[in-house]
């Protein structure tokens, strides 16, 4: 089938097309969450509509209907990720579930005393607590990578970490805060080299880069479905199919069990079903698999020549106003992302002002105090693209900036300056 053009695709988008929306909002906070294409609500609506059934449980010709989709949407995330095998395929609530289901699961059994996790320095908290906590109650260690001013994660950064106590890596395939894109293959290669498996947080790569789990080789990969145009509370845990199968549930309850009786040790079934106990939301599953084969659908090329259009015109621009700095680097392996810091200014005041001017972008921390208090920022106002964004959006983005050199700019945070 032939690729669809992206000139049309913001069509695709009832969202961007409700009288409340247009046409004055730029929504510019897609690294927090993507809107939804009418295929995507349509498909959760159809589930409801003709499917509406509890999965794996009934044996009636509408719960295997169920049960078939829900497998089915299971078995093109497989092939979109190029996964080997649709039980490597876990349904999560999104990347913070799948990162504490391994932490709770994989991670436990195999960290103990004096050993350590190595994660890099800008993980979201999302993939930056669960081993912190694991870590603070098993008496072993975290350590991080240092990452110099946002610039990738080196493989030789990430070697000097690993000792022969390591028992983990955790790296963010893309920065949600600068859209730094990391080098995860050479990371898992130096990880592997001495034995160390590997969990990639991939909420923000799989929107923007073609991602090939087994290209990556690493051990995990999650990502959420609401940041790739797919539902909230929709998610992935991949997982190589030796370690996963190894895996004692999550959670316990209902769809984990062969049998239960009140004498007898309690069997749990195979993965994926062990790892996603009770029901799941099955509609949210479904329409993930849309938005994939949807995404998938879009010329790729297309897809990524927009997007570091967008960061590089966005880079260009907002690196002329006075008083604005583009944080990192984004222009030089675009991911969609771009943060910018207004000096004199508190992130919270530039996005309130840009919020004035029907302007949505996200502003603070982004859930990784660790990585600002490592770049001497309170924070950062950051943009972020979904294939539906538009160069007049960063236009109008400018335009309200270049207002602040005129001084009509108030300040709700006092005292607070950048470092
Ligand atoms: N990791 C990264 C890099 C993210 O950007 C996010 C979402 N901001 C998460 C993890 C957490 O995703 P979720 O809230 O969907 O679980």
């Amino acid at each position: 089938t032939a690729a669809h053009p992206l000139e049309s695709v913001r069509d695709e988008f009832p969202f961007l097309d409700h009288a409340e929306h247009r046409p004055q909002l730029a929504y510019l906070d897609n690294a927090a969450t993507t809107q939804k294409p009418r295929c995507v609500l349509d498909s959760l609506v159809d589930q409801y509509v003709t499917a509406n059934s509890n999965i794996g449980r009934g044996f009636y010709e509408l719960s295997r209907r169920a049960t078939d989709r829900y497998e089915q949407a299971r078995a093109t995330v497989r092939r979109v990720l190029n996964a080997a095998h649709d039980e490597e395929i876990v349904f999560t609530r999104g990347t913070t579930d799948a990162t504490n289901l391994l932490a709770e699961t994989f991670a436990a059994r195999i960290v103990g005393p004096g050993d350590d996790i190595v994660v890099s320095g800008m993980e979201h908290n999302s993939n930056l607590l669960p081993w912190r906590r694991l870590c603070e109650r098993q008496g072993a260690t975290l350590r991080v990578v240092p990452t110099a001013a946002g610039r990738p994660v080196q493989p030789d950064a990430l070697a000097a970490e690993l000792s022969p106590r390591t028992r983990l890596v955790a790296v963010t395939h893309v920065s949600n805060v600068l859209g730094t894109v990391n080098p995860v293959r050479d990371l898992v290669r130096v990880a592997h080299q001495r034995g160390v498996p590997v969990v990639v947080d991939g909420a923000q790569a799989v929107p923007h880069l073609p991602v090939d789990v087994r290209e990556i080789g690493a051990d995990f990969y999650c990502f959420s479905g609401h940041k790739v145009y797919g539902p909230m509370g929709s998610g992935v845990l991949y997982g190589r199919r030796d370690l996963l199968a190894d895996l004692p549930p999550y959670q316990v309850g209902g769809g984990t069990v062969k049998g239960v009786s009140h004498d007898a040790p309690v069997s749990y079934v195979p993965v994926p079903a062990r790892l996603e106990a009770g029901t799941p939301d099955i509609p949210a599953a479904v329409a993930l698999a849309t938005a994939l084969t949807w995404l998938e659908g879009l010329d790729r090329e297309a897809v990524r020549a927009h997007d570091a259009h967008l960061v590089r015109y966005a880079v260009q621009a907002l690196g002329d106003i006075e008083r604005v700095r583009v944080v990192g680097d984004p222009a030089a392996d675009p991911a969609g992302i771009v943060s910018i810091a207004v000096d004199g200014l508190h992130p919270y005041d530039v996005g309130g002002h840009l919020d004035r001017h029907g302007i949505a972008v996200r502003s603070g921390v982004h859930c990784a105090s660790t990585f600002l208090d490592d770049l001497g920022l309170v924070g950062t106002v950051r943009i972020s693209f979904a294939v539906y964004s538009t160069v007049a959006e960063i236009d109008r983005v400018v335009a309200v900036l270049r207002t602040v050199r005129a001084g009509e700019w108030t300040t709700h945070y006092p005292g607070v300056r950048f470092r």
